[in-house]
């Protein structure tokens, strides 16, 4: 019952997050060779301080499951990820930001799973300034 209540309070904070989410997809996409995804949390003062779960939703680069990562299919380039023979994968990562995390900070996290290879992840915690 304590977990369910926790689940609520994560799901009504989410939408703070979405910007930090947009941000960190475009300077993934801008590294195409990083074997590390980068992630930034903003937090608020209060937020910093008490510590919390956040639900990030990382894209992770896996090989392109219709060509296989030859990026074509016969002869012609594959339509599914344009010929980069890669595609991106969204997985669902909870971050947990311990108490009293300063402006800055970096939490890493490994994020693996049975059928892919493990993904190093980097989230940079961003303190908003009290408004
Ligand atoms: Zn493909």
């Amino acid at each position: 019952m304590v977990h369910d209540c926790f689940a609520d309070e994560i799901a009504i904070d989410f939408p703070s997050v979405r910007p930090a989410v947009e941000r960190m997809r475009h300077a993934f996409l801008g590294e195409p060779d990083a074997d590390v995804v980068c992630a930034e949390v903003s937090l608020s003062p209060r937020e910093a301080l008490d510590g919390r779960i956040v639900p990030l939703q990382l894209p992770v680069r896996i090989t392109c499951p219709h060509c296989g990562g030859r990026g074509e299919t016969w002869t012609e380039a594959c339509s599914l990820c344009c010929g980069t023979g890669d595609s991106l994968f969204y997985q669902h990562v909870r971050v947990s930001v311990p108490p009293g995390v300063a402006h800055g900070a970096r939490v890493r996290l490994r994020v693996t799973s049975p059928d892919r290879t493990p993904v190093r992840v980097e989230v940079r915690i961003a303190i908003r300034s009290a408004v």
